[in-house]
């Protein structure tokens, strides 16, 4: 089964991260959080098997800053926690 990720494959990075990427892919990586289902964690988002491909962008523009594990769960947390 041929999934859209497999089809479509990774987006693509910006070229140089600017700190209004880091805070569109905080909310990427907030919004396209992980959901419990029967068959394994899905994107609450768009159902897309976890992680999916917002997601995994969000993470790699992240890491591409400079931002470490610790430090990308600590700015999802606080932007979690700033949703209504
Ligand atoms: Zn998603």
């Amino acid at each position: 089964m041929d999934s859209i990720d497999d089809i479509l494959g990774e987006l693509p990075l910006p070229p140089y991260v600017t700190a209004e990427d880091v805070t569109f892919a905080v909310k990427a990586v907030t919004v396209h959080a992980a959901e419990q289902w029967p068959d394994g964690p899905r994107c609450r988002n768009d159902r897309a098997p976890h992680p999916c491909r917002l997601h995994r962008w969000g993470r790699r523009v992240l890491m591409e800053r400079g931002l470490s594990q610790r430090e990308i769960e600590s700015l999802v947390a606080e932007q979690t926690a700033r949703q209504p």
